[in-house]
C-alpha cells in the first residue's frame, strides 16, 4: 500500500502514521518528496484490510493499493529518478557512468596502468573482477583478496570508485571493505540470501540481469534489496539467452525504456558481455545511450590476447577511447553529460 500525507502534516501525525503501519505488521519506507511524504507499507498482505484504516489518521491524504508484484522498485511508489551516489559519482542523473576496467584484476601493473589511460578517455568508475563467476571450475576464479587490494591502490593512484563482484553472502563484509559498487552477477541474480545480505548494508548494488530472467524477474530481485532498507540499486542489462549464437548473448535494447516506464531505479547497459565481441561493443553502447541508458559497464584490458578472461570481447585503452570520443555526440544528443 501506498500512503500519502498531506503536504501540511506535522512531524507527530508522519510518525504516528510510521508507527501505526509497523503494528501492523508492516514496514514503512519512508519517500520524501518535495512536497509532501509518502510511505510504501510493504508486508506480507497479511494485514492489509486494517492499512485502509489508516485513511482516517490526521494527515493522511489517502492510501492507495500497489499495483505491480514489485513495490519499492515501482514508479506508483516513487516518481522521480532514483540517483545513485558513488563516491561523489552520481548515477542515474544527468551524467553518463561509464564503468570501465578489465574483466578479472590481474597484477599491479595490469590494473594500475587500465585505470590511468580509461580515466583519461573518459570513465568515472572503474570495474574488475577479484571473484570471478567461471562456468569451469578450471577457469581462473580471480585473485580475491589480493586482487581487492588491487584495486585499492588503482583507486588510491586515479580517485576511480571501485565496482567489483560478491558471489557469496559469506563475503560481502570483506568485499564492501573495498568496494564502492556492489555488482551481483548475472549467476546470482536470485541468490535470494545474498540479495538479502546487500540490502542490510549501506552501499550501492549494481544487480546484472540474469541470463534467462525476465524484467519482471529482474525487478523482484531488486525488491530483495530495497525491502532490506538499501534503496542504493543500479540495474545492468547484459544480454539474454536465446536461440541466436553469432552474439555471445542477446542485448535487450528495449528493457531500458520498459524499466524506465516501470522503475525509479537507475539502468546501465553491459554491451561487452552482451556481444561477446570487442568490435560490436561501441555500436551496442551507442544504442544503449540512445535507448536512455544512464551508463555503460565496458571492459577493456591492455593485452586482450592475453586476458586471464573474457579477452574476445575486451576492448584496447586506445580503442575505448575512441569509443569514448564516438559516444560524446550520442550523449548529448540525449541531453546528457559526461
Ligand atoms: C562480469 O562483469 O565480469 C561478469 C561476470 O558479468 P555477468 O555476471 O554479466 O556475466
Ligand atoms: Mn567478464
Amino acid at each position: 500500500m501506498i500512503i500519502v500525507m498531506k503536504p501540511k502534516a506535522s512531524e507527530e501525525e508522519i510518525s504516528a502514521v510510521s508507527d501505526k503501519i509497523k503494528s501492523l505488521g508492516y514496514t514503512p519506507h519512508a519517500i520524501v518528496g518535495v512536497e509532501r511524504q509518502v510511505f510504501g507499507a510493504v508486508g506480507d498482505g497479511r494485514g492489509k484490510s486494517h492499512l485502509q484504516a489508516i485513511e482516517s489518521m490526521p494527515g493522511v491524504e489517502g492510501v492507495f493499493p500497489i499495483l505491480k508484484p514489485y513495490k519499492l522498485a515501482s514508479r506508483e511508489v516513487k516518481d522521480t529518478n532514483t540517483v545513485v551516489m558513488v563516491d561523489g559519482v552520481p548515477v542515474g542523473g544527468e551524467q553518463i557512468a561509464l564503468m570501465v576496467g578489465p574483466c578479472s584484476v590481474e597484477g599491479r601493473e595490469q590494473i594500475c596502468t587500465t585505470a590511468r589511460l580509461v580515466k583519461e578517455a573518459g570513465a568515472n568508475i572503474l570495474r574488475g573482477g577479484a571473484f570471478k563467476p567461471r562456468t569451469s571450475p578450471y577457469s581462473f576464479q580471480g585473485l580475491a583478496e589480493e586482487g581487492l587490494k588491487l584495486l585499492a591502490e588503482a583507486k588510491k593512484e586515479t580517485g576511480l570508485p571501485i565496482v567489483t563482484e560478491v558471489m557469496n553472502p559469506r563475503e560481502v563484509e570483506l568485499v564492501a571493505e573495498y568496494a564502492d559498487i556492489m555488482q551481483v552477477g548475472a549467476r546470482n541474480v536470485q541468490n535470494f540470501s545474498l540479495l538479502k545480505e546487500l540490502g542490510k548494508i549501506k552501499k550501492p548494488i549494481l544487480l546484472k540481469r540474469g541470463m534467462m530472467t525476465t524484467i519482471n524477474e529482474f525487478l523482484m530481485s531488486a525488491e530483495y534489496i530495497l525491502s532490506e532498507g538499501n534503496s542504493e540499486v543500479i540495474l545492468c542489462e547484459r544480454g539474454i539467452r536465446t536461440f541466436e549464437t553469432a552474439t555471445r548473448n542477446t542485448l535487450d535494447l528495449s528493457c531500458i525504456p520498459v524499466l524506465k516506464k516501470e522503475t525509479h531505479l537507475p539502468i546501465i547497459v553491459d554491451p561487452s558481455h552482451a556481444t561477446g565481441h570487442w568490435d560490436l561493443v561501441e555500436p551496442m553502447a551507442r544504442a544503449s545511450i540512445a535507448a536512455g541508458a544512464d551508463g555503460l559497464m565496458i571492459e577493456v584490458h591492455p593485452d586482450p590476447v592475453n586476458a586471464f578472461s573474457d579477452g574476445p570481447q575486451s576492448l584496447k585503452p586506445e580503442k575505448f577511447a575512441r569509443l569514448v570520443k564516438g559516444l560524446r555526440p550520442f550523449i548529448k544528443l540525449m541531453g546528457r553529460t559526461l
